[in-house]
């Protein structure tokens, strides 16, 4: 096996030669504490990139399980590579399609929603029959660098003001949902926090 944390550092310098965006430091810290503190044993992913957070998510407790999902080729190759580094390969399974054709009858203690922002309530709703009761949905770029806090005018490009619509209805979408606790924390870029009641 890979030193780990050698191995976790040639991740995150890929990631940043080749643009490819994974978890800030806060944000994956919050998750992988967040893990260990609810004994979180099972998790679906939705956005794998190179495997950077599937694998801390594993590294931070041993029981843990991963199913993670990814559309892009070239993305979920080199995931599977990392994934192999790290002999991880019977805790996390990599699935290579569109999340939206990948149909799942395992249940997860949480869901972890990191992938295209203006897709999220597809997703809950895809993918919420996959929770255990009591489980957590978790989405990342809430905040989506400081810009679902500012308002429309301040936005210039139209395509970036049509994304931050999107996570805003999202944001709306959670709070009217009477059967999940939901909270919004400011770490990272912003994660939100759903317990399903
Ligand atoms: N969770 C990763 C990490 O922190 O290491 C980062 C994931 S990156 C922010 C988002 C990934 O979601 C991209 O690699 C993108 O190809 C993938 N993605 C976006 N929409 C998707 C979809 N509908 N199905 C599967 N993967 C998707």
């Amino acid at each position: 096996m890979t030193d780990i944390y050698d191995g976790i550092r040639d991740i995150k310098k890929y990631a940043l030669d080749n643009n490819v965006p994974i978890m800030v430091d806060e944000g994956i810290d919050y998750l992988t504490s967040f893990i260990v503190k609810k004994q979180i044993n099972s998790v679906l992913e939705v956005g794998t990139a190179i495997g950077y957070s599937a694998i801390m998510m594993v590294l931070a407790n041993p029981n843990l399980k991963i199913t993670s999902i990814e559309r892009d080729k070239d993305r979920y190759l080199e995931a599977v590579k990392n994934i192999k580094k790290f002999n991880l390969e019977d805790r996390i399974t990599l699935v290579f399609n569109d999340a939206f054709n990948v149909n799942l009858s395992d249940k997860f203690d949480l869901i972890f929603f990191d992938a295209a922002k203006g897709q999220n309530i597809r997703f809950f709703e895809k993918f919420e029959r996959n929770l255990k009761n009591n489980g957590f949905i978790i989405t990342d770029n809430i905040s989506f660098h400081g810009l679902t806090e500012k308002d429309e005018s301040e936005i210039a490009s139209r395509n970036v003001r049509g994304l931050v619509r999107k996570i805003k209805a999202y944001i709306d979408f959670l709070k009217a949902n009477d059967e999940y606790a939901v909270s919004f924390l400011n770490i990272g870029d912003g994660l939100a926090i759903a317990e399903k009641k």
